[in-house]
């Protein structure tokens, strides 16, 4: 019956809904070029008018993680495999290349403190880009940021509309706060707001009983994950405690961000369901910080947040081990700055997961995951060029040699 549900969703279903499904080590997981031609049309002849720049990616290019390439050519913005005859204008840039990294979890338009101007946007898209994440699933932001579309150098953003939170259950200036009756309204709202996906606050403190606690009614979040279903829409719940989960999984959502709290019991729950985890280590760094903050007043909580994250790396690791999908996001535009994904992918490897699943979780498995292409024949040349093997070592991301964006060198 959920596969059924999963298969109405979003714009890509094909994409998405194998991808729930898609095994945790690459090893096991063809995921790449898994549909050949599909953006192929526009490459028809390789046959190329002598004026017509084009680029020539050298070296190691990486299409998927067992399927590597000597070289690429990006004529018109996009991706081809086919030699061009007759190029004169030919641009060669070599070394270990991946598709556009993303960052499944962040904010743009958003700081520490509420919305922020254009400007300071256009900063976080460019810090973001300029580490190699050129795709981005927005967890949600209370700027309008559809003008980013608009821009050829800017990476490209999958949103999640607002926040969707309890009254005063949030950082405030975030959310829309509502109580529960008004869920199934903001929820089809903010999914036709968004880009497919619909971000709920799962959980949050609650000052009553000093500790975290869950926001929704099972009832309500049943009806408002299928309304989002029903319009097309993924749902995903910002959930740090353990309590929280296994409702929400069996309400039917689609993942569940930071997820700090899976246990022995929930994670067989997220792995057959296929519900995916989006855990943002470099975020999870922050809570003994927090706690420390909160302790005078809510020391249950402060406790809390202490516990959970000293066995991050652990619940991440047993979870990516019972084959929950993981995927990497940073929660940049928080408290964080943009600019992290290399780092979010080194947490992930701290945390047990092997470097060439780390590197699925933030390239070839993240881009089928949210339906986008990546370095298939005919795709929208969006890539990042390295000048070591990630696979060997993941820091080389922080540090990316070029940038490649729509097919132009940004950087
Ligand atoms: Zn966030």
């Amino acid at each position: 019956m959920r596969e059924g549900a999963r298969k109405d969703l979003g714009t890509a279903p094909e994409a998405w809904g194998a991808a729930s499904r898609t095994p945790r080590a690459p090893a096991r997981a063809p995921y790449a070029h898994a549909r050949p031609g599909s953006y192929s049309a526009a490459m028809s002849d390789s046959a190329v008018s002598p004026a017509r720049p084009v680029l020539h990616i050298k070296g190691r290019v990486l299409v998927g993680a067992e399927d590597v390439r000597d070289e690429l050519w990006v004529i018109d913005g996009r991706v081809t495999y086919e030699r061009p005859r007759g190029a004169r204008d030919v641009t060669v840039i070599e070394g270990w290349t991946l598709p556009g990294l993303v960052d499944a979890h962040c904010h743009v338009g958003l700081d520490e403190h509420g919305p922020v101007d254009a400007s300071t946007s256009e900063k976080q898209a460019v810090t973001d880009r300029d580490a190699g994440a050129l795709l981005l699933r927005d967890a949600g932001s209370p700027s309008d940021t559809r003008w980013i579309d608009d821009r050829d150098d800017l990476p490209r953003i999958i949103r999640a509309g607002r926040h969707i939170a309890r009254t005063r259950r949030y950082i405030r200036n975030y959310a829309h706060e509502i109580e529960p009756d008004d869920l199934v309204a903001y929820v089809a709202r903010e999914a036709r707001n968004g880009d497919g996906w619909v971000k709920l606050v799962g959980d949050w403190i609650d000052r009553e009983t000093g500790d975290l606690s869950a926001c929704w009614p099972r009832g309500e979040v049943e009806a408002a994950i299928a309304e989002a279903h029903r319009l097309g829409a993924r749902v995903t719940a910002h959930c740090f405690a353990e309590e929280t989960l296994a409702p929400l999984v069996e309400a039917g959502i689609d993942c569940v961000e930071h997820a700090t709290g899976l246990t022995e019991e929930t994670i067989p729950l997220f792995a057959e369901r296929g519900v995916a985890i989006v855990p943002t280590l470099v975020n999870i760094a922050l809570f003994p910080k927090l706690a420390e903050g909160g302790e005078r007043k809510f020391p249950r909580w402060a406790a809390h947040m202490r516990r959970l994250h000293e066995r991050r790396y652990e619940t991440v690791r047993a979870a990516y081990d019972a084959g929950v999908p993981v995927y990497v996001g940073t929660d940049a535009g928080g408290a964080l700055a943009h600019g992290l994904v290399g780092q979010e992918v080194a947490e992930l490897v701290k945390a047990g997961i092997p470097p060439a699943a780390a590197l699925h979780a933030t390239a070839w498995g993240a881009r089928q995951w949210l339906g986008r292409p990546g370095l298939d024949e005919g795709a929208p040349a969006d890539l990042v060029v390295y000048g070591s093997d990630p696979r060997a070592d993941v820091r080389v991301l922080g540090a990316p040699d070029r940038v490649v964006l729509r097919g132009k060198v940004i950087r």
